[in-house]
């Protein structure tokens, strides 16, 4: 593939010596994975504590169906939360909640062990049984967390819905994994209100001929109170204080198949129909937790973790239960919105707690420019040692800023690369060891192997783009999509079906430093006039104008080019939509920064954009609007009311 982009080599950032020489990654790392990728894995999995001892790493027999770490059992919440009371750690604080509205309640590990047990006790009381599947679809409050660690206690599979998402989306996810549990609350806070909850899963489910057939138990936690006759479904419904509450705070773990499925979870949808993408046990486990050491440098009882993202993303699955919590870390769960009750709440909270490590999406970094530097700079962050970013590739502009305004000028950024899919961090910087870009993601992680390949699976040279595809199995690659063999294949194996590698989807390129830039989705690389551009980098190039916080930008069918660039902008607070000039500046801005092939044929100023849960924009759906269509499925957006304002204001 040939590319029309020019931007290349960036000015990099070493890590300071200060930073290096505490760091728990080293360069020989990489020396000692390349000399033996299995052993290596084998030791990382040894981080974990094993019931039964695994006899073979990998067997790759039955590609691509993996199984890792064969014949070895653990148990899940066990590594996660007892292990830590037994080595003596019952004491310090697992989480550090925050409630929307303000609330806090503290966790230590051993505290944790008992609310962990007691929901055990009650899910084996109504009678699940391990392989059944149980739906969570809470806010986040600690009872979530908890919940998910009880199901992983007794092998039950879990599946977190997005509890922003509908009950239509609800009810499909609770009947293709046949969930027999769903928790919930009453209701949940969405800027300062309490909003119902629970009457979505009252919806979801439906009644008569039109019940979910797999239900049979709807446990609830009292979170919001907003509502004396929340409606009610006797012999159905239970409260989590009169059940849960009430049970035994001892439980013996069971040691589970290290390829026991752990979780489902659905993809956000960007691109399609959700899958009901599985996770195992062992492989997993030793891969969340593998890089929240070395990719997050944790220090156990020293660092304060917070990530910033949802459990009902993956990112909430790995960086805020299993790969912080494995590693005995003391972490920040926030419940709410990060404009809730001002533009400050995220900055007190790093305050408060003094945060040390900071992981969220590039569409938050960019939202907080938009806010203006004041509101961060007004509190003291100076805890704040290493940040991280997830779920988009960051333009360069956010990362200096992220950088320079939450890092002091010295935190070193780690930009991670993965998928749900993945289940965990693939590609991404070490901090005290890379040289950082601004922008890109860097490099495989010891032991992972990534390539960029063109349409035949030739390896591109610098600067060209191609397909970013997996070469070699990991242990937290998922094990299928759930009840769909065949689709998995399809989706993941049948693109280099011939060379049996993993296609992720993703565009990306090398730099003449052999730095790897991940470039989107290629399904968004647009091609016009037979120049193939990149979505991401047009956006990075338009973000790069001092007016505009965000970009999104599609190709839309043209009948002249093939494909004409359609942009979408949000302006920073303040600034003045000076029409036709700021137009014509911004089309400047990319042609100057890419290329004039890559300025847009349309630009509009609009309010919001589409995005789903996880803050992605949905493309696809601006696409829709761009080509004149009807929408396409808005079921996993956040708030599909943008499309009005977006419509009014297109050009
Ligand atoms: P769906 O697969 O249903 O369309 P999705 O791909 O948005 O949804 P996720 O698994 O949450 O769901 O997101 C993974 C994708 O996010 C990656 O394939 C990539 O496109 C993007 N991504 C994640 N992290 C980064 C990063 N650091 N840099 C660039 N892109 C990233
Ligand atoms: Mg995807």
């Amino acid at each position: 593939m040939s590319s029309a982009t020019t931007s290349s080599a960036a000015q990099g950032y070493p890590p300071s010596e200060e930073f290096a020489a505490q760091a728990n990654a080293g360069a020989q790392l990489y020396d000692r994975a390349d000399a033996d990728r299995l052993a290596f894995w084998a030791e990382q999995a040894r981080r974990l504590d094993w019931a039964t001892d695994f006899d073979q790493v990998l067997d790759w027999s039955d590609a691509p169906f993996a199984k890792w770490f064969v014949g070895g059992k653990l148990n899940v919440a066990y590594n996660c939360v007892d292990r830590h009371v037994a080595a003596g750690k019952g004491d310090r604080v697992a989480i550090h909640w925050v409630g929307e509205p303000g609330d806090s309640r503290d966790l230590t590990y051993a505290q944790l062990q008992d609310e962990v047990s007691k929901a055990a006790n009650y899910f084996t009381a109504i009678g699940l049984v391990a392989g059944d599947r149980v739906a969570i679809y809470m806010p986040m409050v600690p009872e979530a967390l908890i919940s998910m660690l009880a199901c992983a206690r007794l092998g039950l599979t879990h599946s977190v819905v997005f509890a922003g998402f509908s009950a239509g989306a609800l009810r499909s996810r609770v009947d293709d994994a046949e969930a027999k549990l769903v928790i919930t609350t009453d209701g949940q806070y969405r800027r300062g209100k309490p909003a119902p909850l629970k009457a979505a899963v009252d919806e979801a489910l439906g009644t008569g001929a039109d019940a979910a057939a797999s239900v049979e138990k709807v446990l609830v936690v009292r979170r919001t109170n907003h509502d004396e006759n929340l409606p009610w479904v006797d012999g159905r419904d239970v409260w989590w204080e009169d059940t849960v509450a009430e049970q035994s705070p001892h439980h013996e773990p069971e040691a589970f198949d290290a390829e026991h499925p752990l979780f489902l979870l659905y993809t956000s949808g960007t691109t399609g129909k959700p899958k009901g993408i599985v996770h195992s046990s062992g492989g997993y486990l030793t891969q969340a937790s593998y890089t929240f050491h070395y990719v997050f440098d944790h220090k156990e009882g020293r660092d304060v973790f917070w990530c910033g993202a949802d459990i009902g993303w993956v990112t909430g699955h790995s960086y805020l239960v299993y790969g912080p919590l494995s590693n005995g870390a003391t972490e920040v769960v926030y419940e709410g919105t990060p404009n809730s009750p001002n533009e400050h709440r995220h900055f007190e909270i790093i305050e408060r707690y003094g945060v040390t490590v900071y992981y969220i999406a590039p569409t938050l970094i960019r939202t907080f420019m938009k806010w203006g530097r004041e509101i961060p700079d007004a509190h003291d962050l100076s805890s704040v040692r290493l940040l991280g970013s997830v779920g988009e590739p960051i333009n360069p502009e956010a990362w200096k800023w992220y950088r320079e305004v939450i890092g002091g000028n010295k935190a070193p950024i780690v930009d991670t690369w993965w998928q749900t899919e993945t289940g965990a961090i693939m590609i991404s910087p070490l901090p005290g060891v890379t040289v950082t870009k601004p922008g890109s993601a860097m490099a495989p992680l010891p032991g992972i192997s990534a390539n960029i390949v063109d349409d035949h699976g030739n390896p591109v040279g610098a600067g060209e783009q191609g397909y970013l595809v997996l070469d070699k199995p990991w242990p937290s690659m998922l094990r299928g999509i759930w009840g769909d063999d065949e689709r998995y294949r399809e989706t993941y194996w049948s693109r280099f079906a011939e060379q049996g590698w993993y296609f992720a989807g993703d565009g990306a390129r090398y730099d003449d430093d052999h730095a790897l830039w991940v470039l989107g989705r290629v399904d968004d690389v647009m091609n016009v006039s037979g120049h193939r551009i990149s979505t991401a980098e047009v956006e990075s190039a338009l973000v790069g104008h001092a007016g505009v916080a965000e970009a999104a930008v599609i190709g839309a069918a043209d009948e002249t080019t093939g494909q004409g660039i359609v942009a979408f902008v949000i302006l920073r607070e303040g600034v003045i939509d000076t029409g036709e000039g700021l137009i014509a500046e911004l089309r400047e801005q990319v042609s100057v920064e890419i290329s004039p092939i890559a300025k847009p044929r349309e630009i509009n100023v609009v309010p919001e954009l589409p995005k789903t849960r996880s803050g992605k924009i949905m493309r696809r759906l601006l696409k829709d609007v761009a080509e004149g269509r009807e929408l396409g499925d808005t079921s996993t957006l956040v708030d599909p009311s943008v499309f009005e304002a977006i419509r009014q204001r297109k050009a």
